[in-house]
Formats: structure tokens, sequence, C-alpha cells
């Protein structure tokens, strides 16, 4: 588990490196503005080291405070007067060699961290412990300590798969959860946190990572079984011309949605010959993939590591990226998340003349959607969801505003609101392929009773601004209540799914697992356009 001087780091990293690369994970960010860290060596001793001092062995069970003292940090251990330090590491003893033969236990060796956030800016935020394997590197930031860990990628992947869902999961979903995992991470198209010392935060904004405390035997087979395979997404179409319906194609509204998120998102960085990682010898699970058939059809003159989006529940229907990001990715598409014959794949693509009965409609209690309550029970999702989530009915919701709190709510979120006196209507104007709203017209009465119009743009941006945290999706129906003079009185938002949308949904797949399904299987019915490979042994 040791990260070996001169191992690759994930910016550095490429196909043809062939390596397991090391991954740099935010853990306190500068804007959590932590005035102070506690950290606890657990189940063995942790090297400590700042610049210009001697490497001290800290014995397990030590406290150690680190405060937020700019420009410098300061130290103490346990109980001992403080002292100045620009920086800090911590390492942690690794107990086994590497995942490959490690047991549960084994893996828990590591710093004990205390109040972590997780869920920053969701309804579910919350404080959490977590054990956290090896380096850890502190520094000083602009309004709190900034720590980092740094460990393998395989390391970080079990730490993944067990915060995105429980370990509680079958063996087969933590596989496909690792896979993908895994893809979206080593394409790296996403140009989050450019210019601050990490490659991905330890949250919903990149990828959830809880630390190894939460590991078990079947976490670590996932991870172990599926070392190194990712999804490949096909050749890139440079034309734009992606055959399937889609959120652009189906839409009245032709003009792109604003970005979701505040950062562009670039073309993948990997463009290589398919055929040298087909020449690799691959991993075992990746010979069973070739051995069913699974996505070897084609020959491909060129690929990349797919950017494999996903997200909690799709509500019956997975999104394009397009109506979320504004953008094609050449192995994801949208799919009826239900199995092939099953009578729900009606509702594709969802759009205003089937979404009452989408949302609502008598087909709900016989649905075969695997997201649905009918293949994963409520009473037993618990148990298999991450524990910073809280169960709840997002595979079909509603969240009902008085006319007052949807107006005090919108003169907040909205920039161009300030004004608003009263609201007289909300319109959704485009939806993607699940329904998912990204284009939202909102119409309002300023000071002097002038009708005024304003625009939403963006799933994201909708799920912020129509929320006092987040709406759980974009995929609703706008159902108002007007009073006998047919004036607005109220608004109810109905829905369907938690998430983007886009890519595999964690609780279809968690479905598809429960029924018998292999990560292959999933794999495929979430991005059948993609194949499996290994990049590294
Ligand atoms: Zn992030
Ligand atoms: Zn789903």
């Amino acid at each position: 588990m040791e990260v070996e001087h001169g191992i690759v780091g994930l910016r550095d990293w490429t196909l043809a490196r062939a390596v397991e690369p090391a991954v740099r994970v935010g853990i306190f960010l500068d804007g959590d503005a932590a005035a102070a860290v506690h950290l606890t060596p657990v189940r063995g001793p942790a090297v400590l080291g700042s610049p210009g001092g001697p490497d001290v062995v800290i014995e397990p069970g030590t406290e150690i405070e680190v405060r937020h003292a700019r420009p410098a940090l300061s130290l103490r251990i346990s109980g001992q007067a403080a002292r100045t330090v620009p920086s800090l590491r911590l390492h942690a003893a690794p107990v086994a060699d590497d995942l490959r033969v490690s047991k549960p236990g084994d893996c828990e060796a590591g710093i004990l961290l205390r109040d972590v956030p997780a869920g920053r800016g969701f309804h579910w935020e919350k404080r959490v412990s977590q054990i956290l394997p090896g380096t850890l590197e502190l520094s000083v930031g602009r309004h709190g300590v900034v720590l980092v860990n740094v460990l393998p990628l395989e390391t970080y992947l079990a730490g993944v798969i067990t915060a995105e869902m429980s370990a509680a999961c079958p063996l087969e979903f933590l596989k496909a959860q690792a896979i993908v995992a895994r893809s979206w991470l080593l394409a790296m198209t996403e140009p989050k946190h450019r210019g601050e010392p990490f490659d991905r935060c330890n949250d919903d904004c990149c990828q959830r990572y809880q630390g190894i405390g939460g590991l078990t035997a079947t976490a670590l087979a996932a991870v172990h079984d599926t070392r190194g395979v990712v999804l490949l997404s096909p050749a890139e179409r440079r034309d734009g011309s992606e055959p399937e319906a889609g959120g652009r194609a189906d839409q009245s509204e032709p003009e792109a949605p604003a970005r979701a998120k505040d950062e562009g998102i670039e073309g993948s960085r990997d463009q290589e010959a398919c055929s040298q990682l087909e020449a690799r010898a691959p991993s075992e699970p990746e010979a069973r993939g070739r051995a069913n058939g699974a996505r070897r059809g084609d020959t491909h003159r060129s690929c990349s590591i797919l950017d494999a989006n996903y997200s909690k529940c799709c509500g019956g229907v997975t999104e394009t990226p397009w109506a979320v990001w504004g953008l094609d990715k050449p192995g994801i598409r949208p799919v009826v998340d239900a199995p092939p014959d099953a009578p729900d794949r009606r509702f594709f693509p969802v759009s205003d003349a089937n979404l009452e009965e989408y949302l609502d409609g008598a087909w709900l209690a016989r649905t075969q959607v695997y997201c649905s309550p009918n293949v994963v029970a409520p009473d037993s999702l618990s148990r298999y969801l991450g524990r910073v989530d809280t169960v709840g009915d997002y595979f079909r919701w509603a969240v009902r505003y008085t006319r007052a709190e949807l107006e005090e709510l919108l003169r907040v979120n909205l920039t161009d609101a300030a004004g608003l006196t009263e609201l007289r209507d909300i319109h959704v104007r485009a939806r993607g392929a699940s329904g998912r709203a990204y284009a939202v017209q909102i119409d309002w009465l300023d000071a002097q009773g002038q009708p005024v119009r304003s625009r939403l743009d963006g799933e994201y941006r909708i799920r912020q601004a129509l929320h006092r945290t987040f709406l759980y999706s974009s995929a609703f129906a706008v159902r108002p209540e007007r009073d006998p003079g047919g004036r607005l009185s109220a608004i109810v938002l109905r829905g369907a799914g938690w998430g983007h949308g886009v890519g595999m949904c964690q609780i279809g797949a968690l479905g598809m697992a429960l029924s018998g399904q292999s990560s292959e299987a999933i794999c495929s019915h979430y991005y059948a356009a993609a194949k499996l490979g290994g990049v590294y042994t």
C-alpha cells in the first residue's frame, strides 16, 4: 500500500504507462475552513515528517492536533507543547503489502480522522470519522488546514466502492461499481480542482471516498477481481453524429443547455490503438467478458477510457450527457433501466406527452425497472446505501411549496429575481430522454406589477435553484395549485430519481446484481457501446 517514491501520479498517467497510478484525494479542502484537524494512528505506528525536521515514529493511539496558524501549522502531539511547522506528512505504516493479499483487518491500519465533511452542500451533509491509509499531507490554506491523502489507485477504489454504496452490496454490484469508478477516475476529463494540491476531492463533487474503515472481504474481492479493468469507449465521433435518440434530437428547443458545472469538460486525453490494450494479457474478469462475447464485437481504430458517469437512481430511464452537460460522450447513451422485453420500454424517451403516466401511472405497481421498489425493496435499501445517505422515496418523490415559500427561495437563488413580488408560473421548456429538465421558465411580477420572465438553464442549476439545498433530480412535473380567482397558491414538483441520471444507475445496478446478473451484464446494460479492457496488471 505504500506510495513509492517516483510512482506515476494521476495527472501524469497515460494508457502507455500501463502501471497503477497514485491518487491525491482532497480530504479537508481550503473551503472547509478547518481550524484544527485531529489525527490518531490506528492498528500500527505512523511516521511523521516535516521540512527540515527528523522523522518521528508515532505510536498507535497517539493524539495529534494540527491547527491552522497561517502562515504556518501548529502541531501538538499528545498534549506536548505546540510547535510551528510549514507543512506535515504523516505516513501510515502498511500492514499488508497490497490489496491483492489483504484481509479486511489488514487494511484497517491507517490514520483515524474525525469530523470529515461529507455531502458538502447537499441535503445529506454531515461529518464522519474515517480511517485513511497511505500518506497524509497537511498544508496551510487561506482559510484552514488542507489535508490530502496520497494512495495507490486500487486502494482508493476500495474506499470509493464502500462509500458510494455500502460494502453490504452484492459482489457483482461492487465489481461493476469498481470498474465504473476506475474508468471515471482514469479518464480525468473533467478538470475539477485545477490549481489545488489534489486530483479529486472526497465527496459527491467527484467520487465519494471515506477511507478504508468500512472495508469487507467482499469489497476487497470486488477491487481485486477487476484490477486495472476499465470501460473503453469507441472512437470519438468528431462530427457529433450520435445515432441514438437523445436530448438534442428529441427536444423542441435546439440550443445547448448551460454547463451544469462551472468548469469545462475536455475531450478524453488518451487516444490510443485499442489493439495495444487487447494485446496485453487480460485480467481474469476481462477474459470472462471476452468469453461471454460482451462488448467484443467491433474493432475500433482508436479508443479511450470512458468518462463513465454514474448516479444514484435514474427513475426508470437514464439521461443523455448532452441534456446534463451539453456534450455527447461516445460510450454513453440513455437506456430504459429494465429488462429488454419489459413493457416499461414504452417510456423511452420520457416527454411531456407521457410524463404524468411515467410519474404516477398504474404501471408502477408492476414495473420491472431495476431501480424501482419492486426490484430493490425499500426496507432493504438502508443496508445497501452509503452511510451518509438517508433512505427516502426517491424513485418517485414530491416537494410542495406555498407560493410565498417559493418566492422567497427564488429571490435568493435567482440572480435576476431580487425584485420578484408575485410568482405567476413555472414551465419546463426542455427535457432530456429521462424527462430531466434542462431549461425552465419562471414567470413573475415585479414591484410595478410588470410581468418578467426568468430562465434557469442546466440540470444542476435547476436542482439548486428550486430547493433549499438540492432537488433530488430535475425529472419533475410542475403541478400548480390555484385559488378560485386563478392566482397561484402553491406548487408541487412531482419527480423521479436521484442524481443527474447519466450512465450507471447505482440502485438499478444493485437491482440487477440482486437479480443474479453479473458485473459484465451490468456494465453492458448501462454502457452498451463500451467494452471492458485491462489497462494495467
Ligand atoms: Zn471534487
Ligand atoms: Zn435506474
